[in-house]
């Protein structure tokens, strides 16, 4: 216990310790995997793409130091109520990179997100965490109507112009202590669309022409009620491309958010009315527009493996899931005829580069949109910073990942940066607005959606026959 540090910076060692012990202290079928852990060859070469190591330099606060804490706990050499190993556990952004780097195949997030359930079910938290916890996880986002419900209020606040009033005054900044978040959840606020698209769509939208696919429409909470307008592109892209639409109503959220926090119950919940929901229309595929929920979706075989009921069909399920480029690259892509000259580039959100392995699919799709320069980022697959709540929960720790992003982002001189999942989307909007970087925000399926809707340029002269 005594060498832990609690986020000192200038003590940087971790309690590697003795060899195993017959009974792991973390023994709950959602707890750490204790051979996973033991799978860490502590041959360091995580620590090149840990964004918190890079930041602060400091094991503990690398994958190889939280697989170590993880492991002294599990042992019984740190005490799991240590103030150190709970912060270390949530300084981690679960972005995954270290996973895909990682040669033994630890699971360095799943492991962390895994010991802060852990963490939750000892630590009796403050009632006022603990109330926010209960209404947000397992109220609100039970059901999208209330996701929609509970965004009316920040669209009327931002109708009747008392947002620009907010922003103006520079009120929310001067907040003492932990009030402070109110200021970066504004500055993190874009303009809300008029109305949630689950409200607009109809449940089942026909092809453009001839139907190929009948795919069902994952609408992710945020993507609803934050950037419907990106979701309305996506369920564009799919008609254009034969895809007759359904988009299940009662759809909940996919439970993200959930594993996140450690709420495995809920989660698990959320997991079978998805899989008894979409189970109910013939589907050959189920799309989601939202990294995030495309990775979750595909865990719900791995999630309900232990329920004879559903251990068959959510494996059913979760093969159908496809996020939208992985299956645009698949199925394949008809063509646009608009050209769009424009210089992008293109950020990886986590959840799709490290989660799900999706590298070469968005980059496909991307470049066959007509007239468009593509140029890759430096880092492209470096975390932005957002991972869920994190830039709420870390604000200075996430804005110091964000501006190394922003470099990069400023150094393509890209008109567009594109980007599929809405967390990343919030938080680069949100960084390049602050630091006056002249580069638009965009989801990939707007651009190709302008790019169907564009007119095809009028075909060059013809060069005549030599005679
Ligand atoms: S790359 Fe994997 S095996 Fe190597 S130190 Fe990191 S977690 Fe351990
Ligand atoms: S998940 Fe990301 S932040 Fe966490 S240890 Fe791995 S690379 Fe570092």
């Amino acid at each position: 216990m005594e060498n832990v540090h609690d986020g000192d910076r200038s003590a940087p060692s971790v309690p590697l310790g003795p060899g195993p012990v017959a009974q792991p202290l973390f023994t709950d079928v959602d707890a750490p995997d204790y051979d996973n852990v033991l799978a860490c060859i502590r041959c360091g070469l995580c620590l090149s793409v840990c964004p918190t190591y890079n930041t602060d330099h400091l094991e503990v606060q690398s994958p190889r130091g939280r697989v170590a804490l993880i492991r002294a706990v599990d042992e019984g050499r740190l005490s799991p109520d240590s103030p150190g190993f709970k912060q270390h556990m949530y300084h981690c952004l679960d972005c995954r990179a270290c996973q895909t780097i990682c040669p033994s195949g630890v699971k360095v997030g799943e492991l962390v997100v895994a010991a802060r359930a852990e963490i939750d079910k000892r630590e009796p938290q403050p009632w006022l965490e603990r109330f926010l916890k209960r209404v947000v996880l397992r109220w609100v986002l039970m059901r999208p109507e209330r996701v929609e419900l509970a965004m009316a209020p920040v669209r009327f606040y931002q109708r009747i112009g008392l947002q620009r009033l907010v922003r103006a005054s520079k009120l929310l900044g001067k907040l003492p202590g932990r009030l402070n978040v109110l200021g970066f959840m504004e500055e993190l606020l874009p303009r809300l669309p008029g109305r949630p698209l689950r409200q607009d769509l109809m449940e089942v939208t026909p092809a453009r022409g001839e139907r190929r696919y009948r795919v069902g429409f994952f609408l992710g909470c945020v993507m609803n009620v934050v950037y419907a307008e990106a979701s309305r592109s996506t369920v564009n892209v799919l008609i254009e491309n034969g895809c007759e639409v359904v988009t299940p109503k009662a759809q909940r959220c996919c439970g993200a958010p959930h594993a996140a926090e450690g709420d495995t119950r809920t989660l698990r919940e959320l997991a079978r009315h998805n899989v008894d929901l979409f189970e109910n229309w013939d589907l050959d595929y189920v799309v989601s527009d939202c990294a995030a929920c495309a990775a979750q979706t595909k865990e719900y075989a791995h999630l309900l493996r232990d329920e004879p009921e559903y251990r068959v069909r959510a494996i059913a399920f979760s093969r159908k899931v496809r996020e939208i480029t992985e299956l645009l690259a698949e199925i394949p892509l008809k063509q646009p005829r608009g050209e769009m000259p424009v210089r992008v580039t293109y950020h990886e959100a986590c959840h799709l580069c490290h989660a799900q392995g999706v590298k070469r699919q968005p980059r496909k799709v991307i470049n066959q949109i007509p007239g468009i320069e593509f140029v890759e980022m430096k880092e492209s697959d470096w975390c932005c910073g957002s991972a869920g709540i994190y830039n709420l929960t870390h604000p200075d720790r996430a804005t110091e990942i964000l501006d190394r992003k922003l470099q990069n982002v400023a150094a393509t001189e890209a008109d567009v940066v594109l980007t599929g999942n809405p967390g990343c989307l919030l938080q680069l909007e949100a960084g390049v607005k602050r630091t006056g970087i002249k580069t638009r925000v965009l989801h990939p399926t707007q651009l190709l959606d302008a790019a169907y809707r564009a007119e095809p340029r009028p075909a060059a002269e013809s060069p005549r026959p030599s005679s």
